[in-house]
């Protein structure tokens, strides 16, 4: 159950993610300040392992051990991963989930990439929108989406729609958003009826598209549904999610008195 008066973060990157430096130590310490719950979620791409800097299953005992020391001197925190899905690679996905699931407190699902290529990199957005088209982007990244819901291994779904993050700079993006509007709903209806939370991550704020994944119209739509979702700053870096903490008070704020506010696995059931 979550704690009354404690705000909740559960989508913060460490060092143990590519993209990040920061000590899970540091976070503990600045939440505990904050009176802010954190949820570690660093990044797992089974597809990427054999790149540098990529978490490694051989990096999962030291992931562990530190979180114990850091979990025992600051108890409001959790440890999960942000596990890729990909449909080619079902199989192995489906067998690191049920090898490590017990470890974790509990374990998000995320879309990043499509071919290879990260929607969450302007770059790469880009090369994609070349290769398919800003509407044929959109498409597959939702579809990707919608097979790790159904894929029933994870607790919660990050960032619904993240693949809108650099969408909003393109001519066509007007007969896009009606795409998006349709699917991001459809994804939140999803996800109640398998049991799936819903992340509100508050890092579209930060980018182009300026507004949370999912935006507050949808958000307030699906809480009226029944969906379920916990708050998510997706910092990389401490002052960040210092800086979220007032964003993720309200937030959690917010769905508790709509009670719709849901903590995953381990951390809803202890
Ligand atoms: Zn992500
Ligand atoms: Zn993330």
């Amino acid at each position: 159950m979550p704690s009354p008066g404690l705000a909740y973060d559960l989508h913060v990157h460490t060092r143990y993610s590519p993209d990040s430096t920061a000590e899970l130590e540091a976070y503990a310490s600045a939440g505990q300040q904050h009176g802010c719950h954190v949820g570690f979620l660093d990044h797992f791409e089974l597809a990427f392992t054999d790149r540098p800097g990529y978490l490694r299953e051989d990096r999962l005992p030291a992931l562990l051990e530190e979180f114990d020391q850091v979990h025992s001197v600051h108890p409001n925190t959790s440890l999960s991963l942000e596990v890729d899905y990909y449909t080619e690679l079902a199989a192995a996905v489906a067998e690191f989930c049920d090898q490590y699931h017990n470890d974790f407190d509990y374990l998000i699902g995320a879309i990043h990439t499509i071919d290879e290529l990260a929607v969450t990199v302007p770059a790469e957005f880009s090369a994609l929108v070349k290769r398919f088209g800003l509407l044929g982007t959109i498409k597959r990244y939702f579809d990707q989406v919608e097979a790790a819901i159904r894929a029933n291994l994870f607790e919660g779904i990050a960032h619904l729609d993240g693949v809108m993050r650099y969408a909003t700079v393109y001519p066509n993006i007007r007969q896009a958003e009606a795409f998006w509007q349709v699917r991001t709903r459809e994804l939140g209806h999803l996800c109640r009826q398998q049991g799936l939370l819903v992340e509100v991550n508050l890092g579209g704020l930060r980018q182009p598209w300026g507004r949370t994944h999912p935006t507050s119209e949808i958000l307030d739509e699906l809480v009226a549904a029944g969906v379920h979702f916990y708050p998510a700053s997706d910092s990389h870096n401490v002052v960040t999610f210092v800086e979220a903490v007032p964003l993720c008070r309200k937030m959690t704020d917010y769905l508790s008195g709509k009670g719709a506010l849901r903590l995953p696995g381990k951390l809803g059931s202890g």
